[in-house]
């Protein structure tokens, strides 16, 4: 995601509107590396815009991705996480709680078949390892302790 007054610009140009809502949400995101989902973004904004509805949240995330000014990562199809730091990474992603990190090593591209390349070029690649982060991990071995 680009700096907020740049932000501002873009949308502007775009003639979009530009609310103190709308300056809040950027706020939450700007530099913001726990990958929130819109829920998590729309318990925080409530704390300083109370009225501000759900769908302002979601409308307002929906527009920065249709812009490529953040990444929407999706989980098991339902849960949707947002991700301003638009460089390419990859992720080590919870199965238990979800929680998603940023893993910034770079890999080597996984080499795809001869045939799939045939109708194909790729270009980008991410991976997403999945598990369990430390908390969870502590939990589990708990129970199998007891
Ligand atoms: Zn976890
Ligand atoms: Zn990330």
């Amino acid at each position: 995601m680009r700096k907020i007054e740049e932000l501002v610009n873009l949308f502007k140009s775009r003639e979009l509107k530009i609310t103190p809502q709308r300056l809040g949400i950027f706020k939450i995101l700007e530099g913001n590396t726990s990958h929130p989902s819109a829920e998590n973004i729309f318990h925080e904004i409530r704390h300083i815009y109370p009225m501000i509805s759900f769908t302002t949240v979601y409308k307002t995330l929906e527009v920065l991705e249709s812009l490529g000014e953040i990444l929407k990562i999706t989980i098991d199809g339902t849960r949707k996480y947002y991700d301003p730091n638009t460089t390419p990474h990859h992720h080590t992603i919870c199965s238990r709680c979800n929680m998603i990190a940023d893993v910034n090593e770079e890999f080597d591209m996984p080499r795809l078949p001869g045939e799939i390349l045939d109708k194909f070029t790729p270009s980008n690649y991410h991976i997403s390892f999945y598990g369990n982060c430390r908390e969870c991990f502590g939990e589990v071995k708990d129970v199998s302790t007891i």
